[in-house]
């Protein structure tokens, strides 16, 4: 079939404006916030969910690869049509369905943005957890398809913890509900969870089932200096297996602290090799006692442990560290942040070992690099600045990040904790996960037999 007749098809579907071919926007839909590109054919932005499976399925007649994008956000390519086809745009499917209180949920299109849907939750009372950096961008749909998280995941747990159910159009078309309303159910396999984090190769979400809480009554933060990033690692361990459970455990390490501090110095982030960020949340009582317990814990390490006084104080602190993100490229304006080995985890006991591995990697290639990240889950965001005109400057990036990758899972862990694997990370997997990679592939086979649902991803 022509092109033109594809084109007229897309178009009866979801009307002419809904439908892109234009060069120039075509282009805009070509990346996401990573190195990877990928030109699509037709960029479609559907309404609801028939639309979408009807797209799919003149998609699945004709072999044309599908990309279901978000916000686009995403730090590994995962939304990005690297085979072309057909992206679907899904922002416009952004309808909060219904708050349902009473039984601790929510029913939202995957469009919604996460921090929308936590602005209409919290008069209520209520919050969505799951927190990334980019919570005023990121949509549902893209935080179910990398099961993203975020600052507070090490007390609140990952996305896949929130998802009771989705509704899912598969790669024929063919529209399915996984999950329901109850807090639990063993009935048949878990297809909920198989679709968390499948990165839009199983199928397009177009509904979710959410579960929410309670907002704590009270929040207190507590920031401890360190000699080393090393030191503050130890004190990570240490804190954890006291048995508190911080709302947060963020590390800045010397270099970001320099980058926060220029970019905006009124901030005025006490130097030191690293500091810890420490959240408890809770109960007044809770919360006094929790902080309490975490500046004990930090004492023997740190070379200065301090509360935030008030509110103001606290806002201050989480406003410095949602700031890194931009701080980092202003540090040397010659250089530009690449996200490229930016992601891995570690167990735990590890993270004193992984963040020396860190520094040993930056002086053996030279490289700055600024680690910062939700190090409480093991977490390690590494942040790497090159001068992008330099192809020598390049090599040394991406030895370094593949030398970071290979340390972690030396270490037992993970070569993306929470920004997903995509194409960025695709290269990793059957070193990482083995010959379950097979079944992967066999999964994938079974539930998208054509190969058109974002192909080119994941190493499947
Ligand atoms: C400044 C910054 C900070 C960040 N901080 C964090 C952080 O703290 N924690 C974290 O986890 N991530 C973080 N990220 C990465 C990114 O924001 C998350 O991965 C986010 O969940 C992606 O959402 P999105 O809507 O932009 O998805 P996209 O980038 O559009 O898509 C991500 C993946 O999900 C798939 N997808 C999207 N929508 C659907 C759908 N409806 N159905 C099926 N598949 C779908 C896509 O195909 C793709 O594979 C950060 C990114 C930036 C730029």
């Amino acid at each position: 079939m022509q092109k033109t007749d594809i084109l007229g098809k897309l178009q009866g579907i979801v009307g002419d404006r809904n439908v892109s071919t234009s060069s120039a926007e075509l282009y805009c839909y070509s990346c996401d916030a990573s190195q990877i590109r990928g030109m699509p054919d037709y960029v479609i932005r559907p309404e609801n969910t028939e639309q979408v499976s009807k797209v799919v399925k003149v998609a699945y007649d004709h072999e044309i690869p599908v990309t279901a994008r978000g916000a686009a956000t995403g730090l590994a390519g995962g939304a990005v049509p690297v085979e072309g086809g057909i992206v679907l745009d899904m922002s416009s499917m952004d309808k909060i369905e219904e708050l349902d209180l009473d039984n601790l949920q929510v029913v939202v299109e995957s469009g919604v943005v996460q921090a929308k849907l936590n602005a209409v939750l919290e008069p209520y009372g209520f919050f969505f957890p799951p927190d990334p950096g980019s919570s005023a961008m990121c949509t549902i749909g893209g935080l179910i398809g990398n099961n993203g998280s975020g600052m507070r995941s090490v007390k609140y747990g990952t996305t896949r913890s929130y998802v009771l159910g989705l509704e899912v159009v598969m790669a024929d078309g063919t529209i399915i509900n996984t999950g329901s309303k109850v807090m639990k159910s063993v009935s048949g396999y878990s297809l909920t969870d198989l679709y968390v984090g499948s990165e839009g190769t199983l199928g397009v979400i177009t509904k979710a089932i959410l579960k929410v809480i309670a907002l704590p009554k009270e929040r207190s933060v507590l920031l401890a200096s360190f000699e080393t990033p090393e030191l503050a690692g130890q004190a990570v361990v240490k804190t954890l297996a006291s048995g508190i459970v911080p709302s947060a455990c963020e590390i800045l390490d010397r270099n970001i602290i320099e980058a926060i501090n220029t970019y905006d110095p009124s901030i005025g982030i006490p130097e030191a090799g690293a500091i810890l960020l420490f959240e408890v949340d809770g109960t007044e009582n809770a919360v006094i006692e929790g902080i309490g317990m975490v500046s004990e814990v930090c004492r023997s390490l740190a070379t200065s442990v301090k509360t935030a006084s008030d509110k103001a104080e606290r806002d201050e602190i989480w406003a410095a560290r949602k700031m890194v993100g931009a701080a980092i490229s202003r540090l040397d304006p010659m250089r530009t942040r690449v996200y490229v080995g930016e992601d891995v985890g570690v167990p735990i006991k590890q993270i004193p070992a992984m963040l020396h591995k860190v520094r040993e990697i930056s002086k053996e290639f030279d490289l700055p690099i600024m680690t910062y990240g939700h190090i409480g889950d093991g977490n390690l965001h590494t942040g790497m600045c090159i001068d992008v005109m330099e192809d020598g400057d390049w090599e040394k990036l991406n030895k370094a990040a593949d030398k970071i990758h290979h340390e972690a899972l030396g270490l037992e862990g993970t070569v993306t904790a929470e920004h997903g694997v995509g194409g960025a990370r695709a290269d990793f997997m059957a070193l990482e996960v083995g010959n379950a990679l097979d079944l992967m592939v066999a999964i994938k086979k079974a539930l998208d037999p054509k190969g058109i649902m974002n192909p080119g991803k994941m190493g499947l």
